[in-house]
């Protein structure tokens, strides 16, 4: 029978890969205590209305790319969540969270499922780290959660990165814009692609997301959205980017960036990498103000957020050599056992040293003094300690640097004290 392979579009993470997950989800918490945001969990399935609901059936996410099944033949459909926000709104007004506190600061990382077709920087299983500040969405906390994600990035050492922001208005804006835009582009249907001639019947706005070159000179003769907002909103948007010049980070304003989610409104940003190719999207977000009034809350819940690809953060980080020099540490001891007769004995002093805090290794394969030596300095350890027989009798054991070659004999306790003194 044919080896099992893992499933077309999911990847194996492999110790070696995880220590730099480690380190990358490390830095977002810390940052995220920086900026006073906790951390969220939530199922990894949902009722498939919510999304339908929550990210809007015309994009493409909920059209084409959701995995749904039927947990038993009269049961609701389900859904793998294929992003986070809609989740984590549902989440909090079940629990009615801002009835507890006017203003929640959430964030997650967190794997997610979407049906595309997997390519480098594309999978069926993937990562995003994200957050969400609910209760308040004015200019300054647009500015918060921008400032917290560019922080985890310049924290983590990458560049090159670039920040488009643009404003989409409120409700009224985007539909005197969407009516604008078809008799813009109606003259053109004939010349449009499929998927533009669908999008010019059921929201023309994400035309201006189309990556086909024969449209580009078309959308980019497009009317501005910009030139449909109300003066509030202009206001709105200019306080946002000022806020940002104040924090030096530079952004670029990109006309054309509508998001494929229905939920945004007023800011909406991207941020792309010059490490990845064609998927150079590193991340995005916005507001979405109105997405809790569709997923059933009484009211609009002022919000913003945003999500970042933790797989492609990781290419780009790799690209840019950010991880040469994070070291994972080997174990601090390994146990040397010269006989197999005392292999009990050096278990049991494996087991009193760990049980004293200090990172041991034994050999579990009964291998030869020279091959235990040998997996002590491939796997990177400090120090051997050898258990003989003269050494299981006077208790006193030998302990060699395997770096300075240095050798002592001493005393369990001793080699405890000794090992555990930091430096
Ligand atoms: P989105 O939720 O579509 O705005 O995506 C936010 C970020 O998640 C993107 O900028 C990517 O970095 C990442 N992402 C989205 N879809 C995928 C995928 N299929 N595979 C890997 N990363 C993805």
């Amino acid at each position: 029978m044919a080896q099992f392979q893992a499933v077309k579009g999911a990847r194996d993470i492999f110790p070696d890969e995880v220590v730099r997950w480690h380190h990358v989800e490390g830095v977002i918490r810390s940052v995220a205590a920086l900026y006073g945001f906790s951390e969220i969990r939530t199922p990894v399935f949902e009722y498939t209305e919510l999304f339908q609901r929550g990210i809007g059936s015309t994009t493409d996410i909920v059209g084409k790319e959701m995995f749904s099944f039927l947990p038993d033949p009269n049961g609701r459909s389900i859904t793998l969540r294929p992003e986070m926000t809609a989740g984590v709104m549902r989440a909090c007004l079940q629990k009615n969270l801002l009835s507890l506190a006017p203003v929640h600061k959430l964030y997650y990382i967190s794997d997610l499922f979407r049906k595309e077709r997997p390519q480098a920087g594309r999978q069926r299983q993937f990562s995003q780290f994200g957050a969400e500040l609910l209760g308040v969405s004015s200019p300054a906390a647009v500015a918060e959660v921008l400032t917290f994600m560019m922080q985890v990035f310049e924290t983590l050492g990458l560049h090159g990165l670039r920040l488009r922001i643009n404003s989409l208005g409120d409700v009224e804006d985007r539909a005197r814009y969407r009516e604008a835009l078809r008799e813009y582009f109606l003259p053109y249907a004939a010349d449009l692609d499929e998927s533009s001639k669908e999008r010019l019947e059921k929201n023309p706005l994400r035309i201006l997301d189309s990556k086909n070159p024969a449209l580009k000179e078309m959308i980019a003769g497009a009317p501005r959205l910009y030139a449909y907002l109300k003066p509030e909103a202009v206001a709105d948007f200019e306080k946002v980017l000022s806020f940002l010049s104040d924090r030096a980070i530079a952004y670029d304003i990109d006309h054309l960036l509508v998001r494929g989610l229905d939920y945004y409104c007023h800011a909406a940003f991207e941020v792309t990498s010059s490490e990845l190719g064609a998927q150079d999207a590193i991340g995005g977000g916005g507001r979405y103000d109105s997405l809790a009034k569709e997923l059933g809350g009484t009211a609009d819940l002022p919000a913003v957020g945003f999500a970042v690809g933790m797989e492609r953060l990781m290419i780009a980080m790799e690209k840019q050599g950010l991880f040469a020099t994070l070291n994972p540490h080997g174990p601090l001891v390994y146990v040397v056992v010269q006989q197999q007769e005392l292999s009990d004995h050096g278990m049991q002093v494996a087991f009193r040293l760990r049980k004293a805090g200090l990172k041991v290794e034994i050999d579990l394969a009964a291998r030869s003094m020279k091959a235990q030596m040998r997996e002590a300095n491939r796997i990177g350890s400090s120090y051997a300690l050898f258990i003989g027989q003269t050494e299981h009798e006077s208790g006193l054991y030998s302990l060699k640097n395997l770096v300075t070659s240095e050798q002592t004999s001493l005393s369990l306790d001793a080699v405890i004290e000794i090992l555990s003194t930091p430096g």
